[in-house]
Order: C-alpha cells, then sequence, then structure tokens
C-alpha cells in the first residue's frame, strides 16, 4: 500500500498564517513590525532564487526587510561591519547572510559577528550550544522544520527509533539534537549516519523514522526502509531531465517511487521539507522580534 504524503506545502502555509496572526499580535500589543535584513555577497543564482523567495515571505506577513547586495570581491571587513550595523539597529530583528560566502571570507568569523538574539539561522555557536544542552534559542530552520512535519502529521518521533543520514552543521548534527532532547516532540532514540559508515542499510531498516539529509540523489531506497516507517526526505538534488522544460528536475535523497510503497508517511519533494525552511525562518524572526530568543 502507498504510504500517505506528509504535506509540506499545507503545514508550510499554516505556520505562515500563524505567524501573520502573532506579527499582528504584537504590532497591536508593543507597535513592533518584525524587521529582517538579508545579506547576499556574489551572484551566486541558487542564492539568489532563495533570498527572493523569503523576500516574498516578508511581504506576505507585512514584515520589514531590508537587502544589502554586495559584489563577491568585498573585504571580510566591510561585510563584518555591515553585521554590526544591523546588530544595533532596533527595527532589525533577524540577520540572514546567505551561504556560502566566496573563500576569501572567513564563514564562521562572519556567522559569529551577529548578535545570537538576532540569529535567524540559528548557527550561532551559542545558539547550537543552547540547542544541545535544551535551553530557549533560535533554532535552525530546516531541522526545525522537520520536527514540525513530523508533529504536524501526527508522527511523535517519542519513544521511537530515528535514523539520521547525514552529520552536517545545518542538518544532520541539529536534527539528531532535537530529536534527542526530553521534552514532546522529541524524545526519539536517535542514531546518525554518515560516510564513516560502511554499510548503512542495516541501521536505516532500524529505523522508524529516517530523516535523509545527505544530499545523494535517491539514494534511499524502498528495499532500505523497514515496512511503515515514516520518511523525511531533506534532500535536494537537481538531475539532468531531458523531459523537462529547463531540462533538469529536483528530487530528494529518498527513490520516492519505491519508499511510497514501504513506508507508512513520506514527504515529496518537491513539496516537503523546502517550503518549511522559510515558514519556520519567520516564525523565527517574529521570535526574536517578540525578544524571546533567549538571553
Ligand atoms: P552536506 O553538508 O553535503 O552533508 C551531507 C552529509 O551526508 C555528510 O554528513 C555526509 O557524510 C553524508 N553523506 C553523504 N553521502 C552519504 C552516503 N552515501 N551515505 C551516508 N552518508 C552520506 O549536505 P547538507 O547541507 O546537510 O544538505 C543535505 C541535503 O539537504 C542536500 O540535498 C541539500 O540540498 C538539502 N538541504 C535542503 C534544505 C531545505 O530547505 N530543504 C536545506 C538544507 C539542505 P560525511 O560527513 O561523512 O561527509
Amino acid at each position: 500500500m502507498a504510504a500517505r504524503l506528509i504535506d509540506g506545502r499545507l503545514m508550510a502555509a499554516d505556520i505562515k498564517a500563524e505567524v501573520r496572526r502573532g506579527a499582528e499580535e504584537l504590532l497591536r500589543s508593543r507597535g513592533i513590525t518584525p524587521g529582517l535584513a538579508f545579506i547576499l555577497v556574489g551572484d551566486d543564482p541558487g542564492s539568489e532564487v532563495y533570498v527572493r523567495s523569503k523576500g516574498k515571505a516578508c511581504e506576505e506577513l507585512h514584515f520589514r526587510s531590508v537587502t544589502e547586495r554586495r559584489p563577491a570581491t568585498i573585504a571580510e571587513a566591510e561585510l563584518l561591519e555591515m553585521i554590526a550595523g544591523f546588530n544595533a539597529d532596533p527595527a532589525i530583528h533577524g540577520i540572514l547572510v546567505q551561504l556560502p560566502l566566496p573563500p576569501h571570507i572567513d564563514e564562521q568569523r562572519v556567522i559569529e559577528a551577529i548578535d545570537f538574539r538576532k540569529d535567524v539561522d540559528g548557527f550561532h555557536p551559542v545558539n547550537v550550544g543552547k540547542l544541545v544542552l535544551g535551553l530557549k534559542c533560535l533554532r535552525p530552520c530546516t531541522p526545525a522544520g522537520v520536527l514540525e512535519l513530523l508533529a504536524r502529521s501526527g508522527n511523535d518521533p517519542g519513544g521511537k527509533h530515528a535514523v539520521v543520514v547525514g552529520r552536517s552543521n545545518i542538518v544532520g548534527k541539529p536534527v539528531c539534537n532535537m530529536l534527542m532532547q526530553k521534552r514532546p516532540g522529541a524524545n526519539a532514540a536517535v542514531t546518525i549516519v554518515h560516510t564513516g559508515v560502511k554499510d548503512i542499510a542495516p541501521l536505516v531498516r532500524q529505523a522508524d523514522i529516517v530523516v535523509a539529509a545527505m544530499g545523494r540523489p535517491r539514494s534511499i531506497t524502498g528495499a532500505m526502509l523497514k515496512p511503515g516507517c515514516v520518511v523525511i526526505d531533506v534532500g535536494m538534488n537537481r538531475i539532468p531531465d531531458p523531459t523537462a522544460r529547463n531540462g533538469t528536475r529536483l528530487v530528494g535523497d529518498v527513490d520516492f517511487a519505491s519508499a511510497v510503497e514501504v513506508a507508512s508517511a513520506i514527504t515529496p519533494v518537491p513539496g516537503g521539507v523546502g517550503l518549511m525552511t522559510i515558514a519556520m525562518l519567520m516564525k523565527n524572526t517574529l521570535q526574536a522580534a517578540a525578544g524571546d530568543a533567549g538571553s
């Protein structure tokens, strides 16, 4: 029997509607309009698309937004100065530096220059540390979106075995940290696998929940899954497709066609995790604007 689809479009729209109501209340009660600053360095078309869609979400929710575009040749010192300006600006509650940055700029130094209370990407070491400790913080958007998808689709991870494939700082590690927390909506037994594990298949097959975040198109097949498991596919890979208008197609890290026959629920790509990321960014910005980003 085919798995139920976990509809990221619907859930992202619900979250945005909740954020919009929260922002209206914040304006009414305290006269605050959430403000988000985007810094885009260079002319990577992918980054341009991301920043544009995030800006659109700000418009939709009546957030204030500022976009600063700079050439790839920008000096690191100038970028740090710009961040310091936004750190000091009371109308800006979230600062987002679109990654990756050109190689002459130290990405970690840039992340650490952002006031952690305005770090709506959740990448600052203070937020990472607080996440691990289970303290209030700004949580990275894509991993937070994964937990929302599970919760809103009625797939409580509590007491389940989750296997996360991938250990990057922006997806795999934070997803693990969130899933293992002793709190409602988490509380899972968590295994993390990566390229250091010779054969991931026997571990993946033990999972009640599989989170695929490896950046390898259609690598997790139905044959690797336990019947009835829940699959969250974070992967976003462009592969050649001569039948598509632009010659490419977006696929996940999971082989959807075979996985859908084995899992009980699965996120599609596109239409799954991707849309949640922007919704969670808006939620983080509202949290920061409300002064609720931890201290
Ligand atoms: P990444 O930094 O390249 O990390 C990939 C991770 O997967 C690494 O830990 C790597 O292991 C592991 N891995 C790679 N191949 C593997 C294999 N064959 N078996 C087991 N583990 C393997 O990627 P990322 O930034 O986390 O992104 C992962 C995917 O999510 C990408 O497709 C990306 O486009 C997508 N993504 C989507 C969103 C969204 O909004 N939906 C956001 C971010 C990322 P090692 O550590 O051993 O190298």
